[in-house]
């Protein structure tokens, strides 16, 4: 029995046999070869194997994930029948005299190189296709086993290094129990969305992948954090009866699933929750969310070759907004960069991509994304209660371009006899320090804020969030930041506009009291917060809350706060 500890990304307790998720060593060495026909049958061999791989993981997605995901390996399927690709391949074989994987590599990249320059969506396509399927064949011929997280079968916990998001959101629940990585932190996106999904993580561990060997038994603690190896019966006897109190635990939360959220003094709040999928909207009704506060809407974006047409986008969120029936939906527009990655789009690799050109500075360089976006945004208005916002803006005059772009896509749609809602709050996420710091100026240009504290803790402290090692950077109650939200909070109410907060501070039990306090209006979380978060406010006076506000702006260190908090808020 082994243990390693790490950051609680999502709570539960989930106890599986490991799977590991690992990018397979696939580097390519030149050979020389004697005998060509005999390299040549070897290159078949493998293509005929890839196949049936494939003709698996076709049927399988097809029965577990949908048309949609099985196109893509019938596309798969058609690249390697294609006597386009294959006849080269050979021919280089027995010409140049190389071994298989070399004359595959070789020949491969010559079509991606040519492909993806082309200005034609379909023929990007068909690079990514190339690169995926040679991926595959080049394994065969390695001898080394590519994972197929799609085909998993019987329940797991994933061990990786990371998981980006898109990997995450193929993950299927039925059978991924838990994951564990060696890096992340509470705040990344694979962190996020494991909570929306409701699968228990540990992330940042910074040992699982060299530590956790295929088929072993392993616990992950996401309430605590911890992750045990082979555990002995003992140890697996006292998680299964902590993982029964966890579920009774969530029954008991479950109680005010139809209520309003209600401080002990009789003031209203409102818990929202954060989705990524409009399949998300389930989880947010189940856990009594009463508005969604963020709709991350990269994530349609995300696992795809290609940009979502409009019509797409236009499906999703009006999907969204009529299973909200009516409640508020709060979409921001696409964020994408930091780790959330569109490989089709070819950005440059950049040194900082967390500070590079990503987001709204995106959208308002490649304009046609973002009117896309906005008209489908636009179009769906009628739908439901939709409010806009912005990510990641740093000065007044992007956010007055934003708004002007929408304005314009707005009339056009109008004027083309197209219905759109005519009460469509705008607003913005705070999460860059700068806006924060003159919020008085922003108050007058919004309908309301959001604050983004992921962002806004990390680009405050200057500790990136995606990193274990500066992860006790991560300060929600550092008074700096505290300082910050307020200003925010002020600055709004004195303009007469609501705040609210979509960051993961806004569902922490330490933060919820101090909120409280500051007179924050809406508390966005993952859905699963949401029920602990009202039980907790029903028992907190907002007038005492109130009343802390000024001792705890005072304080100099974050240790300073919690114990204050515990000691008057969380008995
Ligand atoms: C944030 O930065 O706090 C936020 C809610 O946005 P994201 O986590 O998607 O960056
Ligand atoms: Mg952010």
């Amino acid at each position: 029995m082994q243990e390693l500890k790490g950051i609680g990304a999502s709570a539960g307790i989930a106890i599986a046999k490991a799977y590991r998720l690992e990018e397979p060593d696939l580097t390519v060495e030149k050979k020389n070869i004697a005998d060509a026909a005999a390299e040549v049958s070897r290159f078949d061999e493998a293509i005929v194997r890839s196949k049936e791989e494939l003709e698996k993981i076709k049927e399988h997605a097809l029965k577990e994930l949908g048309q949609d995901k099985a196109d893509i390996f019938s596309a798969h399927l058609l690249v390697l029948s294609d006597p386009e690709l294959l006849n080269p391949v050979k021919e280089k074989i027995s010409t140049d005299s190389v071994n298989a994987e070399f004359a595959l590599k070789e020949t491969a990249s010559m079509f991606v190189t040519m492909f993806e320059s082309m200005d034609n969506e379909y023929m990007k396509e068909r690079a990514a296709d190339i690169r995926d399927v040679t991926k595959r064949v080049t394994g065969h011929l390695l001898g080394v086993e590519i994972p197929n997280p799609s085909m998993i079968s019987e329940e797991v916990v994933i061990v990786a290094e990371d998981l980006t998001p898109s990997d995450t959101a193929q993950l299927n629940r039925q059978f991924v129990k838990g994951f564990t990585t060696d890096i992340g932190g509470r705040t990344s996106h694979s962190a996020i969305m494991a909570r929306s999904l409701e699968i228990p993580a540990v992330v940042g561990t910074k040992a699982a992948t060299g530590t956790i060997e295929n088929g072993v038994t392993v616990i992950v603690d996401g309430i605590d954090g911890d992750v045990i190896i082979d555990p002995s019966s003992e140890t697996l006897k006292k998680y299964e009866e902590k993982h029964s109190a966890y579920l009774a635990q969530k029954a008991e939360w479950a109680k005010l699933v139809n209520e309003p959220t209600v401080s002990k003094d009789g003031h209203h709040v409102e818990l929202a929750a954060n989705i990524g999928t409009p399949d998300d909207v389930k989880g947010v009704l189940e856990n009594g969310g009463e508005a969604v506060g963020l709709y991350r809407t990269e994530f349609l974006y995300m696992g795809r070759d290609q940009l979502p047409t409009e019509d797409e986008q236009f499906d999703a969120y009006k999907t969204v907004l009529e299973r909200m029936e009516g409640k508020s939906v709060v979409v921001r527009t696409l964020d994408i960069g930091g780790d959330k990655e569109l490989p089709y789009l070819q950005l440059p690799k950049e040194m900082n991509p967390f500070l590079g050109y990503r987001a709204i500075r995106l959208c308002l360089e490649e304009q046609e994304i973002f009117r896309t976006q906005l008209r489908a945004l636009l179009r769906a208005s009628t739908y439901g209660n939709l409010k806009i916002m912005f990510p990641m803006i740093a000065t007044v005059n992007e956010f007055k371009q934003a708004k002007a772009i929408l304005l314009e896509e707005k009339e056009k749609l109008v004027k083309a006899g197209v219905t759109v809602s005519d009460d469509i709050e705008v607003g913005m996420m705070v999460e860059i320090p700068s806006t924060a710091v003159i919020a008085d100026q922003f108050a007058t240009e919004v309908d309301f804020f959001s604050i983004g504290t992921n962002d806004l803790i990390q680009y405050t402290m200057a500790a990136d969030r995606m990193n274990e090692r500066v992860a006790y950077l991560y300060q929600p109650y550092n008074p700096a930041i505290l300082r910050l939200i307020t200003l925010v909070i002020e600055a709004a109410h004195k303009e007469g506009k609501w705040v609210g907060m979509c960051g993961e501070m806004a569902g922490d039990e330490i933060a919820i009291p101090i909120l409280l306090g500051l007179g924050l209006d809406e508390f966005s979380m993952s859905a699963t917060s949401i029920l602990p978060a009202r039980t907790q406010i029903s028992k907190l006076s907002k007038k005492e809350a109130e009343s802390f506000k000024e001792t705890i702006l005072s304080m100099s260190t974050t240790e300073e706060v919690v114990a204050f908090v515990k000691e008057t808020f969380n008995k």
